[in-house]
């Protein structure tokens, strides 16, 4: 059997440090908000060569709390995909503002620049983009469209740790960074966790507030704030991970060049572009026969995903909310199919893979 993803494989590396760091924390009694906190914090805006990080619970919360310290107020448009994970609207929902809905480049699967500028009104206020699958959206073109119109960038780099365009890390671009360090992510944590770049002092100051009940200091509460903060526990066994990231990215990129190089054409692949440093926090393919082809996979013991079977404005809690058609979306979740290329596999499990693929 090949695994889509078996997480104690994609960590087995990481045992012994975890094991260590675990018995520290325990040690120290301290539990929220201490050194671990700032500590992977400090190595994350490092890592990125920005000013400030601020680690929060989740990646939604990430997004949330960008919208929410942006200064934007309520009621405002926000372009967004229209084919994301859903955390990426319901951060902008949380935030009442109202999320607009711009397609995908059929090729990249990430937001299509030349759709963007059709979408814009006098309440338009910030551009939420989204690295899909580890690929970076056509920055040029995005950053000259915020200038035009004077908004706000937050890109959602839930996908995308590491990953750059032309020799830049996605996350610097924008005024926020949005990440998130569930599990199966490319810097993933043994639970749920998030955190912001940026490097705005304002918005720093703003995120660090809002992610502790809006204070500064204990039991003075100057913002309308929430819990959300990044558990120590998390945070230094984020800082064991972060180390390795690098490690982590190129062996997916390894095992892509297999996919890339070896599966028949007859399965659409992920285009290549010597500008862009994919880290293929998913490796997908389109087939017209997508569910045939992953029942043929299960039968042969491979196992796959699908992200994302629904599309938002399909989805029954979006009903009266997000209207319109949005076919490049559907012909994408109709067609995608996730394969297996994650940290705990081998070279020789890709191979399997393609050599079963290319007998479909
Ligand atoms: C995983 C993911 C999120 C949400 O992250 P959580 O940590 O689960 O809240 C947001 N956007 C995208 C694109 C994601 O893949």
């Amino acid at each position: 059997m090949i695994y889509y993803e078996n997480l104690f494989h994609s960590n087995s590396k990481f045992l012994k440090e975890y094991e260590q760091k675990f018995n520290q924390v325990l040690n120290s009694g301290w539990f929220i908000l201490g050194n671990e906190v700032s500590n992977f914090e400090n190595q994350f805006a490092g890592y990125h060569n920005v000013r400030f990080c601020v680690g929060v619970a989740s990646g939604l919360d990430a997004l949330t709390l960008s919208l929410l310290s942006s200064g934007i107020e309520t009621k405002s448009e926000v372009i967004v995909p229209s084919n994301t994970y859903i955390a990426t609207i319901l951060s902008i929902l949380h935030s009442n503002m109202i999320p607009v809905l711009v397609e995908p480049d059929i090729k990249t699967y990430n937001i299509d620049p030349d759709r963007i500028e059709e979408k814009i009104t006098s309440r338009t206020k910030a551009i939420m983009i989204v690295h899909l699958y580890g690929k970076s959206c056509d920055m040029d073109k995005i950053l000259r469209i915020c200038r035009k119109y004077n908004l706000i960038l937050i890109e959602d780099c839930a996908q995308s740790h590491g990953a750059k365009y032309k020799n830049q890390l996605t996350g610097t671009f924008g005024e926020f960074g949005a990440f998130s360090f569930y599990p199966t992510k490319n810097l993933g944590a043994l639970g749920d966790a998030g955190a912001v770049i940026t490097n705005n002092e304002q918005y720093n100051e703003r995120l660090k507030m809002l992610r502790n009940y809006g204070s500064h200091k204990k039991y003075h509460n100057e913002l309308v704030g929430f819990n959300s903060r990044l558990d120590e526990i998390q945070a230094a066994l984020l800082s064991v991970k972060l180390k390795f990231l690098d490690e982590i990215n190129n062996h997916k990129r390894k095992l892509a060049g297999i996919y890339l190089d070896n599966l028949k054409d007859e399965f659409v692949k992920p285009v290549f572009d010597e500008n862009y440093f994919d880290v293929y926090h998913i490796f997908n393919i389109r087939h017209p026969k997508r569910d045939q082809l992953k029942e043929y996979l299960l039968k042969n013991e491979i196992l796959t995903e699908i992200h994302y079977p629904v599309p938002p404005h399909k989805q029954k809690a979006m009903q009266g909310i997000i209207n319109g058609d949005f076919p490049i979306a559907e012909e994408i979740h109709n067609t995608t199919l996730s394969l297996p290329c994650s940290f705990g596999h081998t070279e020789d499990d890709i191979y399997k893979v393609v050599e079963v693929m290319n007998k479909f």
